[in-house]
Formats: structure tokens, C-alpha cells, sequence
């Protein structure tokens, strides 16, 4: 499973949301500078990678989370983006997903045949909190785009998105607790809230993790690791709404047949992740101890995978760098 495409690396805080940023503090950890903008090398390219055979790496129907160390619209990536584009618009199988903290300078920075949008990327923005879902929502919401979608993560404030879903744009909403140093609390009621909200109207909502420090009924948990997403799982809270149809073509502009499309395995592990509802499925890493029945696709190129455990660090709270944009 390939999940994660960062063309470049290095961010600059411009929120709430950013104080205990886990790409800065990885980069710490490993004696690097968070705050050093970089293009990556083979990695910018990744989308396209093949194997010897000559298929594509990432396969028809996978979804990939881009700049997962970074932002895609960041000031500072102006003058790569175009190339970046370029390759998603060379993806058409493939759906790419696109979040950002920045969404007012996305207008500016579409590509020139963008029109009213490409069937193949979601676009989300971070509503941290009621301040800055109110002010980026709107903007979302303003936005050519097929596929809209909001992430409340780190989720450190209560957020209410009722007003803005009966326009029928925002078809998933995903939360997710803070870690690392200085992790602020989330809480049950915020989560419940989101829910209930998306269940009014039929909105995929995903309870990715509990962060490391929950609040339940005024009781606080710490939680760490994978334990975050199995808590999350076991609230029940996270549900599918109306499917998302992303009308995925080849680079001729015809459908790609059902059969084509990659289908994700979950294994016995999997079962236990709040992460399921949004993933690619397991990668076969073997971190879980699980001799998987799909294991054979391993054998069908698709290197570069995570654990599942991986993926959770991906999205919500831990990504190491890594020039090749795989982890
Ligand atoms: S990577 Fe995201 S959380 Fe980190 S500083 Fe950039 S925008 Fe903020």
C-alpha cells in the first residue's frame, strides 16, 4: 500500500494547530530543523514510480496522503508545485489526498487546465478549532473542488461544522487527538458532537485516534500508540455516510473497470484500528505478527509499505521524513 507522497519537506507554523507539530519534532529528535524547506529528490517523482515490469508502483483506486510533512500549499513551494500538479494530473487512476492549513492562498495556485475541479483529489482543510473552521470552511467551501473534506486534528477545541454541511460539498470528516510533548487534550463531547452532526447528514465520519490524552466523563487517559486508534475504534462513533465516487479514469479518460481497481486487505490486526473506514489496508509488514493471507502481493511489486501502525502515525501524529516519500 502506498500511502504517502511528500514532494517536499520542511514547514513553517501558521496556527493553532501547529504548536506541537510531530514533523518538527521528529526532525528534532533526528537533530534536524523542521523549519528547512526542502524538495525531495527520487521521492518528488513517486507517483510515477514503476517496477521492473514496468506498472506503476501505486496502483489504480489507492489513495495517497501528499505532503504529510509539510503543506502543499506552503509559500515557500511555489515554485515546485506546477511539477507536483503535473504528476497528480498524470494519476487519473489514482486519488490523491490534499490537505491544508492555507486554504486562502489555493485559488492562486490551481493548474492553468484545473476547470472546475479533478475527479482524483480530495481536498481537506484542518479545523483545529471553531476559529479556524470558520475560517477556512468558507473557503473550502468557495473552492473548485469534486471532493471536499475536513480533518479536526490535532482536535484541541470544540467544533461545530452543523451550518456548513447541509450544502452537501463536505463528503468526510475525520478527527484525531494531539501527541508528542506538550499534547493537549481532546474530549469525548467534541468527538459526539462531530458525530452526530455528520449523522444528521449522511457525512462519513472517521474517530482516527484519541490522541495521548483523552477526557472522558472528566476522567483523563493517556494513551500511546496504537492504542489511540483502537480506542477510537471501539467507541463506535465512526461510521460510512453516502459513498464518495471518484469517477477514476486511465490517462485516455475512460473509466478503469471495477476489477482493475485495487481492493485493500484488512487482516486480523486491522480489525482493531479506528483508521480502517480511510485506509489503503493492511501492508503486510508483518509488525503485528500476522502471516496475512494476501501476503502473495507482496510479491507483485508493491514495495515501500507501511505498517499499519505506520499509517497511523502518518496521518494523524507521526511521520518521519524520507526522501524517497515512502516511510
Ligand atoms: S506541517 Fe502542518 S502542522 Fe506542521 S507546521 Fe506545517 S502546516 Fe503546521
Amino acid at each position: 500500500m502506498h500511502d504517502i507522497w511528500n514532494p517536499w519537506h520542511g514547514c513553517k507554523k501558521c496556527s493553532e494547530g501547529c504548536q506541537n507539530c510531530y514533523m518538527f519534532y521528529l526532525d528534532a529528535q533526528r537533530g534536524q530543523d523542521g523549519g528547512k524547506i526542502y524538495r525531495t529528490k527520487a521521492g518528488f517523482r513517486y507517483p510515477l514510480s514503476k517496477t521492473r515490469s514496468g506498472e506503476y508502483k501505486v496502483r489504480s483506486g489507492e489513495m495517497i496522503r501528499v505532503c504529510m510533512t509539510s503543506d502543499f500549499f506552503l509559500e515557500e513551494a511555489d515554485p515546485w508545485r506546477d511539477e507536483a500538479w503535473d504528476i497528480i494530473r498524470q494519476r487519473p487512476d489514482v486519488k490523491f489526498f490534499l490537505l491544508t492549513k492555507r486554504p486562502q492562498r489555493v485559488r492562486d495556485h490551481l493548474p492553468k487546465s484545473w476547470g472546475d475541479g479533478w475527479e482524483n483529489v480530495m481536498f481537506n482543510v484542518t479545523c483545529e478549532n471553531q476559529k479556524r473552521a470558520d475560517e477556512r470552511i468558507p473557503i473550502l467551501l468557495d473552492l473548485p473542488f469534486k471532493h471536499k473534506g475536513i480533518m479536526c486534528a490535532p482536535f484541541i477545541g470544540p467544533v461545530s461544522i452543523r451550518k456548513y454541511l447541509p450544502a452537501g460539498q463536505i463528503e468526510q470528516v475525520l478527527c484525531d487527538g494531539e501527541n508528542y510533548g506538550g499534547a493537549r487534550p481532546c474530549r469525548y463531547e467534541w468527538v459526539r458532537q462531530l458525530h452526530d452532526e455528520c449523522a444528521a447528514c449522511n457525512v462519513t465520519f472517521v474517530f482516527c485516534g484519541t490522541g495521548r490524552r483523552f477526557v472522558k466523563e472528566g476522567k483523563m487517559y493517556h494513551l500511546e500508540g496504537s492504542v489511540q486508534s483502537e480506542q477510537a475504534r471501539k467507541s463506535g462513533l465512526s461510521f460510512s455516510g453516502k459513498p464518495i465516487q471518484f469517477r477514476l479514469t486511465n490517462s485516455w479518460g475512460y473509466p478503469v473497470p471495477e476489477e482493475q481497481l485495487y481492493k485493500p486487505y484488512f487482516g486480523e490486526h486491522c480489525r482493531t484500528c479506528g483508521m480502517q473506514l480511510i485506509c489503503n489496508g493492511c501492508s503486510h509488514c508483518g509488525k503485528c505478527g500476522e502471516k496475512s493471507p494476501g501476503a502473495d502481493q507482496a510479491v507483485l511489486g508493491i514495495q515501500g509499505m507501511q505498517g499499519q501502525f505506520g499509517q497511523i502515525q502518518a496521518l494523524t501524529s507521526a511521520f518521519p521524513a524520507d526522501d524517497n516519500g515512502e516511510a
